[in-house]
């Protein structure tokens, strides 16, 4: 039997979802059968939106699969990562009765899929230490068991703390939930990050699923096109669980455009240069004299803590530097997360910051 059928919800396993015209194999040079207009709107250039499309673009797919080094059957396209996180808390979690385990400060749409489902959500703090904020996977393990959890969401590296989490220990956190739970690894900023994949992980560990997105690294956040890589059998239930069309044309065309060798050479371009942006910017926010404490980070953001951070946001803001205040989560009452940007916004930033201290 599949290693992943008993996770998902009992009521879902032979779920066929919608049967949209596109997914048939039919044959024929007439399309007359999911009323489509004969004629291209002329807004339309090429007249590449008058179908709808492929449920998932096969081009696309494929290109992505080739990306993330990884068959084109173990990874699901959808709108945005944001799109698999609720995917997989419906496909797994019967409402008020199987939990997802987050690790806060984290990044909220695992909240927000949970309670729209009604799937308990169970807490496990990251641990703020030395080296900056960890996971502690040992906590996570004993909730997950001592909980029902049917998903657990690690955040690699995490956003809004920077950390990224050891391959070696997902690995161990999966062997143990294995045939309980599914550990889903949203590595959003993974291409920021120093370590491999946690994809390099699928074959020994059918019940690890891993998000990626072109939202970041990739510049194309407006496309809405992010993905779900894990065991088959996982990615087929959850693309029954998905809108007919999730992939509109005209966000597929640029994705494969900006994935082109060209576009690949620039983003790698970008990459090198926000992670030389970030040590930069560390650098100069750790002299800043109103900062307490600048954490590492593997994504393209800093996490800062300040003796007043509602003075920096205000500076920030008043010298039209907009950031995100972190001080409502927990943990981070003194907070800021500010985002890499170009050279001239970093200094920017850090004029800025400067600038109050000298007229404090
Ligand atoms: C930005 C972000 C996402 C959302 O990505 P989309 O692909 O744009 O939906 C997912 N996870 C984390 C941790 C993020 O920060």
């Amino acid at each position: 039997m599949s290693a992943i059928l008993p996770l998902v919800r009992p009521d879902l396993r032979d779920f066929a979802g919608y049967k949209s015209a596109r997914s048939e194999s039919l044959r024929g040079d007439v399309w007359l059968n999911a009323n489509e207009s004969a004629w291209s709107n002329p807004a339309d250039g090429e007249g590449r939106s008058r179908r709808y499309p492929d449920p998932q673009p096969p081009a696309l797919r494929a290109r992505l699969a080739e990306l993330y080094g990884v068959a084109p059957a173990a990874l699901l396209v959808g709108r945005g990562s944001d799109e698999a996180i609720d995917l997989l808390v419906r496909a797994l979690c019967v409402a008020g009765q199987d939990a997802i385990v987050v690790t806060p400060p984290v990044f909220g749409m695992y909240a927000v899929c949970a309670r729209l489902q009604g799937a308990p959500l169970v807490e496990v703090p990251l641990v703020d230490g030395v080296d900056g904020f960890s996971a502690d996977l040992e906590a996570i393990r004993e909730a997950a068991l001592s909980q029902r959890a049917k998903l657990v969401f690690l955040c690699s590296p995490s956003n809004p703390a920077g950390s990224a989490i050891p391959l070696a220990g997902i690995a161990a956190l999966a062997g143990a939930l294995e045939g309980k739970a599914v550990v889903v690894v949203d590595e959003a900023y993974g291409e920021f990050a120093d370590g491999p994949s946690a994809t390099t992980l699928l074959a020994a560990h059918p019940n690890i699923a891993v998000l990626r997105t072109l939202s970041k690294a990739h510049a194309l956040a407006a496309a809405r096109i992010g993905v779900v890589i894990g065991n088959e059998d996982l990615i087929t239930i959850l693309q029954r669980c998905q809108a007919p069309y999730p992939v509109p044309t005209p966000c597929a065309d640029l994705a494969l455009a900006g994935l082109s060798d060209a576009g690949l050479a620039q983003t790698r371009e970008r990459i090198a240069l926000v992670r030389r942006e970030r040590d930069r910017l560390l650098d100069a926010l750790a002299q800043s004299p109103g900062v307490l404490r600048v954490y590492p980070s593997q994504g393209n953001y800093l996490l800062v803590r300040f003796d007043d951070a509602e003075g920096a946001f205000r500076a920030l803001l008043a010298a039209g530097v907009v950031v995100r205040d972190q001080r409502a989560a927990p943990q981070l009452g003194d907070a800021l997360r500010i985002t890499v940007g170009s050279p001239h916004q970093n200094d920017r930033v850090i004029a800025a910051l400067n600038a109050r201290e000298q007229a404090a």
